[in-house]
């Protein structure tokens, strides 16, 4: 398994899934939102990604962001995690729009077709990515959109053959949705749990698992925000969503090696209530306009520091 999953990958995470069934609280549950304590504590709106910062112990990160409207500085890791999720993004969305396109229905001709698109957008991505790019070079930028892009022209080259193999009368949308049956940036509306009306899950895999892409180390911060989309679902679909998958995208140095480790983290009533302590203490900063303070220790990558080291 990688990082660009196919439905044969998917057929084997729910197979897992379906193996090590967990028990989960019912008062846990998202479609509880209209009751204690899953119900959020104000109608202020936070977002995901927010509460999945792993930088800021004592949550004063939510007091300048929402109270006080302080501006953030760009970094390199996060900047960084940003230019990872862009390519995926682009390489899932463009593996499909070459199926679609009807021209290639084979590994070859598909290879071809993705690498030469490839060529084209990589110039436009790295441009995009100024300031990461002065940080960390060109060089390193073009090593690591062509590391991943190379990773999505394998699996997906492979997977059209084994789905072309499979049933030569598949339509375009049919095979499409085998060969990357994954949704990026899927939108959830996060109101009935105090999170903003747009959020977006990196991505979602057919038929309904929650997907993060993570590109720093995985810590309980992440799983925290994780077990929020997961919550979110349920609330929206009244679907049980009892795991969700950490993809964990790891480079060294230089950009020379990229390793993908997955994690299927079970969502359970510790990680919900984990989730709704911190949320709720999150809207509490906002609502009470109180400044938590800084925590012992605070790190160079938060987007705060500069603010929070003048004060
Ligand atoms: S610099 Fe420290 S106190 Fe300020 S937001 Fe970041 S982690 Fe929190």
């Amino acid at each position: 398994m990688g990082l660009f999953l196919t439905i044969d990958d998917a057929a084997k995470i729910f197979q897992r899934i379906q193996m090590s069934k967990i028990d989960v609280s019912e008062e846990l549950r998202g479609w509880k939102y209209s009751d204690y304590p899953v119900r959020p504590p104000s109608n202020s709106k936070i977002s995901v990604g927010d509460l999945s910062l792993e930088f800021c112990q004592t949550g004063r990160l939510f007091f300048l962001r929402y109270v006080k409207k302080a501006k953030e500085a760009e970094k390199p890791l996060l900047a960084r995690g940003r230019y990872i999720h862009s390519i995926f993004n682009t390489a899932i969305t463009t593996a499909k729009r070459i199926i679609l396109g009807g021209t290639v229905k084979d590994s070859s001709s598909f290879l071809i077709s993705f690498l030469d698109e490839g060529t084209k957008i990589k110039p436009a991505l790295i441009k995009e990515f100024g300031l990461l790019s002065k940080w960390e070079g060109e060089e390193k930028l073009e090593r690591i959109f062509n590391k991943i892009w190379s990773i999505a022209a394998s699996a997906y080259s492979h997977q059209l053959d084994e789905t072309v193999t499979r049933s030569p009368y598949l339509s375009l949308d049919g095979i499409v949705s085998n060969v990357v049956p994954m949704v990026t940036e899927f939108p959830l509306d996060g109101t009935y749990l105090g999170f903003q009306k747009s959020i977006r899950v990196d991505a979602l895999l057919l038929p309904f698992l929650i997907v993060e892409l993570k590109t720093r180390e995985v810590k309980q911060e992440h799983k925290i925000g994780l077990t929020a989309y997961a919550m979110v679902f349920e609330s929206i679909f009244n679907i049980p969503v009892d795991y969700a998958l950490i993809l964990n995208l790891k480079l060294d140095k230089e950009a020379e090696d990229i390793k993908v480790y997955e994690e299927l983290v079970p969502i359970t009533d510790s990680l919900r209530t984990m989730m709704i302590e911190r949320r709720d203490s999150a809207l509490r900063i906002i609502d009470e306009n109180v400044d938590p303070g800084k925590p012992d220790y605070c790190s160079r990558e938060c987007p705060y520091y500069e603010v929070c080291s003048k004060l």
